[in-house]
C-alpha cells in the first residue's frame, strides 16, 4: 500500500502517518524530515537561510525522489500548491487529505517551532492559508478524511479501514449497481462500470469521476480522461452519466462517491443549486461546468471562461463583441471584461442581450449592430455553425484583416466563419481550442495535476 497524507500543518499527518505505517506494515517517510537530512538543518534554519523559496526547490528535489514501494508519506502544508509535486506523489499512490477546522489546528501548532509563512497572527495566518490553499488541498487528494474530533490513532484506524474496503460503502454499491442498469448509460460502457463497480473490494482506492449531461453520448470526454488517468498512473474511472435528471445523476454519483464531474447541457445552471461552495467566478457567470466532492462537500467551478480568457490572451483592452446571450456567452462576456476588453452583447433575442449585458457592465444590442461597433474581437457564441447548421452569423465583409474570431462552436473543427474569417486575414481561433483549455483546467481542478495543451490536443486527435 502507497499511501500520501497531505493537508495544512496541525492536521495530523506526521503524528497519524506513524501510526498507520506500522498498522500497514510499511516504512514511513516524512517529507520535512526528508529535507531536513538533505540540507544538513532544521526546516526553520533553512527558512532563515535561503528563505521559502529556497525550502520549496528541496522540497521539490525530495518529492521528485521519494522511494519507490509500500510507504506512508507525509507532506508539507504547502507542498500540493505546486501541480509538479502533485504529479510525483499521486503517480501509483493514494492521496489523503487531512482536515481540520482553524481553531483545531491553532491549538495543535501553537507551542511548535516551525515558521510562520506570513506576518500575520498564527489564528489568522491559518484562516488565511486555509482559505487560499483550499482548493489546492480539495484537487490533489483522492480521499479526503477531517481529523477534527479524532485522536492521531483514530484517524489512522480510520483510513486503514478506508484502505481495506473503499469509500464506497456496501449499500452504495448495490443501489448504485440497480441505478446503473436503469440508467441511460450506453450498454457496453454500463456493462464495464457495472465492472469496475463489481471490482471495488478488490481495488479499494478506485476512484469515478464522470460527465453529466443530456445528451452525453457525443461528450469526448469520457475517452480523453481515461487516456490522462492513464498517462499520470492514477486508479481512476470516468463514467459518461446520460439522464435527462440532474437529481438521478447527483444520487448515483454519491452512491459511488464520484470524486469529480463534468457538467455540461442542459445542466450547467441547474447544477449551482446543489453545490455547497461554488467559487466566486462561476457564481457571477450563473453556471458551473466542475464539481468536486470532498469529504462530504461539493465545490463548484467554471473553467469555460478560463478557457476563453487564455485564448484571447494578448487581446487585452480591444473593443470586443459576443455574438449570443446563453450559457457560453455568458461565460465569454466574463472572460472578456476580465481581460478590460469593451464588450457589446449582440442577440437575435435583444433583451436577453440587454440583461446579459447588465449582469456584466457591457453594451447590448442586436446582430444588426455589428457594423456599426467594428470590433477587434468576435466571438460567437450562437450554434450558427455547428452541423446541420452550415451557416455563419456573419457575412464575409463584416470581417476584416487584423480582426481576431473565436467561434466556439466545435463540430467541425472549422466552421463557415472561421473559414471565411481565415480568408480575410483574421486571426481564428477555433472551439475546439476552448474544449481543450477548459479539460486542461478541469483535469488541474480534478486532480492538481498540469497536463500539457499539445498532450490534451494529441490526445483528442
Ligand atoms: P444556449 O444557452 O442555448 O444559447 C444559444 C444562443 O444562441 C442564444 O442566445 C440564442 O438566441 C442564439 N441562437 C440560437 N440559434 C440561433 C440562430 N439560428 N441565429 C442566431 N442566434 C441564435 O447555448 P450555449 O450553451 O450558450 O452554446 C452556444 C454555442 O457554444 C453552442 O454551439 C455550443 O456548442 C458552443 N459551446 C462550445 C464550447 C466549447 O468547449 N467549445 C463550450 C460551451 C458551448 P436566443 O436568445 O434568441 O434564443
Amino acid at each position: 500500500m502507497n499511501v500520501v497524507l497531505i493537508g495544512f500543518r496541525g492536521t495530523g499527518k506526521t503524528a497519524a502517518g506513524h501510526i498507520l505505517a506500522r498498522l500497514l506494515g510499511v516504512p514511513f517517510y516524512d517529507t520535512d524530515a526528508l529535507i531536513e537530512e538533505k540540507a544538513e538543518a532544521h526546516v526553520h534554519e533553512i527558512f532563515e537561510e535561503i528563505g521559502e523559496e529556497g525550502f520549496r526547490r528541496l522540497e521539490r528535489e525530495v518529492i521528485a525522489s521519494l522511494p519507490p514501494g509500500p510507504c506512508v508519506i507525509a507532506t508539507g502544508g504547502g507542498t500540493v500548491l505546486l501541480p509538479e509535486n502533485v504529479e510525483h506523489l499521486r503517480r501509483g499512490r493514494t492521496v489523503i487529505l487531512l482536515q481540520a477546522d482553524a481553531a483545531t489546528i491553532e491549538k495543535r501548532i501553537r507551542d511548535t517551532t516551525r515558521p510562520p509563512l506570513t506576518a500575520m497572527g498564527l489564528r489568522a495566518e491559518i484562516e488565511h492559508l486555509l482559505a487560499v490553499r483550499r482548493d489546492a488541498y480539495v484537487s490533489a487528494a483522492d480521499i479526503c478524511v477531517d481529523t477534527s474530533a479524532r485522536s492521531a490513532n483514530e484517524v489512522a484506524i480510520h483510513i486503514k479501514r478506508i484502505l481495506g474496503e473503499g469509500s464506497v460503502p456496501v449499500e452504495g454499491m448495490e443501489r448504485a449497481a440497480r441505478a446503473i442498469a436503469r440508467s441511460g448509460i450506453p450498454g457496453d460502457e454500463a456493462e464495464t462500470l457495472l465492472g469496475k463497480v463489481r471490482e471495488i473490494p478488490a481495488n479499494p482506492t478506485l476512484r469515478f469521476y464522470g460527465v453529466a449531461g443530456y445528451p452525453s453520448l457525443h461528450s469526448r470526454s469520457p475517452r480523453l480522461y481515461q487516456q490522462l488517468f492513464s498517462y499520470f498512473g492514477l486508479n481512476a474511472h470516468y463514467i459518461r452519466f446520460h439522464d435527462p435528471s440532474l437529481s438521478r445523476i447527483l444520487s448515483l454519483a454519491a452512491d459511488l462517491d464520484v470524486r469529480g464531474l463534468s457538467v455540461t447541457i442542459p445542466f450547467k445552471q441547474e447544477v449551482l443549486s446543489a453545490i455547497e461552495h461554488p467559487d466566486r467566478h462561476c457564481a457571477a457567470i450563473g453556471a458551473c461546468n466542475t464539481v468536486l466532492f470532498c469529504g462530504g462537500k461539493s465545490f463548484g467551478y467554471n473553467t469555460d471562461w478560463v478557457a476563453i480568457r487564455d485564448a484571447l490572451g494578448g487581446e487585452e483592452g480591444k473593443s470586443a463583441v459576443v455574438l449570443g446571450a446563453g450559457g457560453a456567452a455568458a461565460a465569454a462576456a466574463y472572460a472578456l471584461v476580465s481581460l478590460g476588453m469593451e464588450v457589446t452583447i449582440l442577440n437575435r433575442t435583444e433583451e436577453k442581450a440587454a440583461l446579459l449585458a447588465r449582469r456584466f457592465g457591457c453594451s447590448s444590442g442586436v446582430p444588426r449592430d455589428f457594423d456599426r461597433i467594428r470590433p477587434a474581437v468576435v466571438v460567437n457564441a450562437t450554434p450558427v455553425g455547428m452541423e446541420p447548421d452550415r451557416g455563419s452569423p456573419l457575412a464575409r465583409d463584416q470581417l476584416r484583416s487584423g480582426m481576431t474570431v473565436f467561434d466556439l462552436v466545435y463540430t467541425p473543427p472549422e466552421t463557415p466563419l472561421l473559414k471565411m474569417a481565415g480568408n480575410a486575414g483574421c486571426r481564428v481561433i477555433s472551439g475546439r481550442e476552448m474544449f481543450v483549455r477548459q479539460a486542461q483546467a478541469q483535469f488541474r481542478h480534478f486532480t492538481g495535476i498540469d497536463a500539457p495543451l499539445h498532450m490534451i490536443r494529441e490526445m483528442m486527435g
